[in-house]
């Protein structure tokens, strides 16, 4: 499509998108009675105006039967976390069986880790991107430690020199590198600092060929990309439900375990409750039988009032498609870079070009005045997200941005 730089091109963008209908199921936040342009959605994404309601439910539920709540009402607790099972399922690409709604993220990646991370005196390195998430890292870190390794023993990916993103090909041949001592490759699905999307299809392939196996965290990837985690052959993942998936500050996780582990007895795993075989649970007797499924590794009773806001959420997701998103998405972002590469120079746009290689996000190198811009556009109504030492991360997401939202960013970048 041949772009154009002006506000009734995007407005007639707007007019031709099939989902522009999804903003009106928002809140968008306000400054000074005006809309903001809203572009942290993969910080944390806005609230549908349907989760009250769903939240009201649940609180209705536990004022009228109390404990009973559990049994009765319109969505029994008892059972909550499975209305997840097939939505999830149908957002990243999986089996029903495959997926789990529980915990937080980085709970979740550690109890991963216990399970997938099983190391032996020659194979027990654990590969990372640099610059990985804080949390990831010190979860690989403290898991080494855990098992008598240390932190000589992660290696991390770094670009080659004068580049921002990771090559494919160097990814493979760092697995190849470490073929005999690679235990697990752990990488972000698309990475929160420069937004490059990893091809995680090719590197569990590589992962799998040398005997290690292949997890994601999926924080900026879930509710993103299009994803296909049980094609793919992904041993793990796991992500958060705040980000793109607008479940809630502080949201529930989800979790999935690929159909080949997932009824693996003899894989290590810490246990509750909850992952106990549904049948016998309420026997309160001794001897942990997991479930079937990825609900094998769930530990505690179901975090009822988070859950019902992610299912404000996921039903809106399933209802749009995660397909259709992508697609309006991949247009809304080449339109914002379009708009943004006018003025590269002042900036650097670190994020990929091609469309596989990111997802919503635009990650912008700044200049010396780099800080000036971020607070003009803060003053100006955007809300985006500063990260130090001189990027500023934007996201355009294709359930409530609109192309006149980019338009009038880009303008407010042009003009500082
Ligand atoms: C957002 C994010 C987290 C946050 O973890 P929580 O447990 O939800 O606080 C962890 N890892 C990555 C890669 C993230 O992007």
């Amino acid at each position: 499509m041949q772009f154009q730089n002006t506000i009734a091109f995007a407005r007639s963008l707007d007019a031709q998108d099939p989902l522009r209908d999804y903003r009106n199921q928002f809140y968008i936040p306000k400054k000074d009675g005006e809309d903001t342009i809203y572009l942290c959605g993969n910080s944390l994404g806005l609230q549908p105006k349907a989760t009250r309601d769903y939240l009201e439910v649940e609180l209705k539920a536990w004022e009228d039967f109390g404990v009973e709540g559990h049994f009765m009402g319109t969505n029994p607790w008892m059972y909550y976390h499975k209305m997840f099972a097939e939505p999830t399922a149908r957002l990243v690409g999986a089996l029903p069986t495959e997926v789990v709604v529980m915990n937080n993220l980085s709970v979740n990646l550690n109890l991963m880790l216990v399970s997938f991370y099983k190391p032996t005196k020659q194979r027990y390195k654990i590969m990372i991107e640099g610059g990985a998430f804080p949390s990831d890292y010190y979860a690989v870190e403290q898991q080494l430690k855990f098992h008598g390794f240390g932190v000589d023993d992660i290696i991390e990916l770094t670009p080659k020199e004068g580049e921002y993103n990771l090559r494919t090909a160097d990814i493979i041949a760092e697995i190849n590198k470490h073929a005999d001592s690679l235990a697990l490759v752990m990488l972000g699905g698309v990475n929160y600092y420069t937004g490059q999307a990893f091809e995680m299809a090719e590197i569990t392939v590589a992962a799998h060929k040398v005997g290690a196996l292949a997890g994601y965290d999926l924080a900026h990837a879930a509710g993103n990309l299009h994803m296909h985690l049980h094609d793919w052959n992904v041993d793990f993942a796991v992500w958060c439900t705040y980000k793109y998936l607008n479940s809630g500050p502080g949201g529930t996780s989800g979790v999935f375990v690929h159909e080949r582990w997932c009824n693996d007895a003899t894989l290590p795993r810490f246990a509750g409750w909850w992952g106990h075989d549904e049948a016998s649970r309420f026997q309160m007797k001794k001897g942990f039988i997991p479930m079937q499924g990825a609900q094998g590794w769930q530990m505690s009773n179901a975090q009822i009032l988070p859950m019902a806001a992610h299912k404000a959420s996921l039903d809106i997701f399933d209802k749009a498609g995660i397909e259709n998103l992508r697609s309006k998405s991949d247009l809304l972002t080449a339109y914002c870079e379009f708009l943004l590469r006018e003025k590269e120079g002042e900036f650097t746009i670190i994020t990929p070009k091609e469309i596989k290689h990111r997802g919503a996000q635009l990650s912008l190198l700044m200049g010396e005045n780099g800080r000036q811009i971020f607070d003009r556009l803060t003053s100006k109504g955007v809300i985006a997200d500063w990260r130090e030492p001189n990027v500023i991360r934007i996201a355009p997401v294709p359930l409530y941005n609109t192309f006149e939202d980019v338009y009038r960013f880009a303008e407010i970048v042009h003009n500082a």
